[in-house]
């Protein structure tokens, strides 16, 4: 079952049953929940498949409000009222979508260049990949600015509460707090960096002061409420900042800033795994990929330069360098889905994926056995449930995440059986996930190792552990992230 499919089945969450209640929920954030296309068969609409557009799509069908988002397809117009908006799902309406012209120029500056250029690789400490220029970071201002003014269009001058996602829009709160009657809160869903890495980027005070236009901002993990935490301090001398509460007060307004780690619909991912087509289709994997049986390591990732692929691919070699007992019988399936493929950076890095592959198989590959295989396109959530299914020892090595999903999402499709997490300690999950194999992705020989160990680790001890994780995973769910969150709000609503 799908996760939008589950979350529409829930109750009114009771969060939203008392905020949405009171005052509209308007979200903001760069995608859109649904996508109009002009076809030679005429308008077609499409809902992204997975992630958090699709976790947050039946919070919006609940609570009727208003998302504000960019209208990035071909035939979103086509569809809109005067005021560029429309009520959705189609098929069902709830809800109103407000969409965003954005030229190719303002996609260029906001999305490309400054989003995904500068703040990603600044955020997931990757300096040698940041890339900065004044003039595109104008154009991020001047987009975030039109978000915000959509937003406020869109509250009507009553009470709301914005709800602003991720790293595309950081100055969408300053804006937003200029209203009185909007409470704002944002969710980062990337790390936050040392202030020593920070100060690398030229907008950081501007970037810090946009965010701090928050009442309420949310982080993965304590890490990175600390790290930001620090960066206000080095960065504004008059804040007052009061870690133990988690506040800041800077200019006479106040931003309380929280950790709120995002999970998954654990009990989703068990039913698809537990579903007799997904163990059929696990066994069809386990059959082409090691015709010969032995073991299935799995890697699923965005082919993102922060995810770790070429030093997973070299402990692999590695292991195999140092054990030819195992040639035959331990393959990778590596699925690396192309990403933000309008960046230079990522076309480059899906090619040397794709080269590290070929020359490692070229080394290695004996008979029928390759030692990897690599899919390089986008799987459907229950082909992905399967692959999780059907892997022995899953490779979550990313150099830095915020959070990390695919961990999750593993550990929850594990029922009835005891694959080994191995997982990076720079992963957000990390801090919650610690019965994991925790790796430290940069130090190949550890990761080698670490692979042997998951290799060899007797049932028991895998059936102890991977229980052990299980719990952690059904324990603290997307609905339980959703319920924190707009608690907090409750909480700090009246006193904003
Ligand atoms: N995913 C998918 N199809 C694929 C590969 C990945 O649906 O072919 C999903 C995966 O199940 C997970 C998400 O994409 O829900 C990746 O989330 P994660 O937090 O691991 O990384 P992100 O891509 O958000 O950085």
């Amino acid at each position: 079952m799908s996760l939008t499919g589950l979350l529409c089945d829930m109750p009114l969450l009771p969060w939203l049953r008392r905020t949405a209640a009171k005052v509209p929920l308007i979200l903001v954030s760069n995608r859109e929940p649904f996508v109009h296309h002009r076809t030679g068969d005429g308008l077609l609409v499409s809902a992204p498949a997975g992630g958090l557009t699709s976790a947050l799509q039946p919070v919006m069908a609940q609570s009727g409000g208003t998302w504000v988002a960019w209208g990035s397809g071909s035939g979103d117009f086509d569809v809109t009222d005067p005021l560029d908006g429309v009520m959705v799902p189609p098929d069902d309406p709830r809800y109103r979508l407000r969409r965003l012209r954005l030229s190719a120029c303002d996609l260029l500056g906001f999305y490309t260049e400054t989003a995904n250029r500068a703040i990603w690789p600044l955020c997931h400490s990757q300096l040698t990949r940041f890339v900065y220029d004044a003039a595109h970071w104008h154009t991020y201002r001047k987009v975030n600015e039109r978000f915000a003014a959509a937003a406020i269009a869109e509250a009507k001058g009553r009470s709301a509460v914005c709800w602003v996602q991720d790293y595309q829009l950081a100055l969408v709160p300053q804006f937003l707090r200029r209203v009185k009657s909007i409470f704002v809160h944002q969710f980062w869903h990337i790390p936050w960096p040392s202030p020593d890495i920070l100060r690398v980027f030229p907008e950081a005070r501007r970037l810090v002061a946009g965010l701090l236009g928050n009442h309420l901002l949310g982080f993965q993990t304590g890490n990175d409420v600390r790290n930001f935490l620090a960066s206000v301090r080095r960065l504004f001398r008059d804040a007052v900042v009061e870690p133990a509460k988690g506040l800041v007060r800077l200019h006479g307004r106040r931003t309380a800033v929280r950790a709120f780690p995002i999970s998954i619909d654990a009990e989703a991912f068990r039913a698809q795994a537990a579903h007799p087509d997904t163990e059929a289709r696990a066994a069809e994997l386990r059959a082409r990929f090691l015709p010969g049986g032995g073991t299935l390591l799995l890697g699923v990732d965005r082919a993102d330069y922060t995810k770790g692929i070429p030093r997973r691919l070299l402990a692999f070699e590695r292991l195999l360098m140092d054990h030819p007992r195992l040639h035959g019988k331990v393959t990778l399936l590596q699925v690396a889905v192309p990403s933000r493929s309008e960046v230079p950076e990522y076309q480059a890095f899906e090619a040397e994926i794709a080269e590290r592959v070929e020359a490692l198989n070229l080394r290695h590959a004996q008979g029928p056995w390759v030692p990897v295989y690599l899919v390089r396109e986008s799987l459907t959530q229950a082909e992905v449930t399967a692959c999780y299914r059907a892997a022995d020892i899953c490779l979550v090595t990313p150099l830095q995440d915020g959070m990390n999903l695919v961990a999750k999402e593993y550990v929850a499709s594990q029922e009835g059986k005891a694959g080994v997490l191995v997982l990076s300690r720079f992963a957000g999950a990390a801090r919650e996930l610690r019965e994991a194999e925790l790796v430290n992705p940069y130090d190949t020989g550890a990761m080698a190792a670490a692979i042997l160990k998951a290799i060899e680790t007797p049932e028991e001890e895998r059936a102890r552990r991977m229980a052990a994780l299980r719990r952690r995973v059904h324990r603290h769910t997307i609905g339980d992230w959703m319920t924190d969150i707009f608690e907090e709000v409750e909480r700090l609503r009246p006193r904003a």
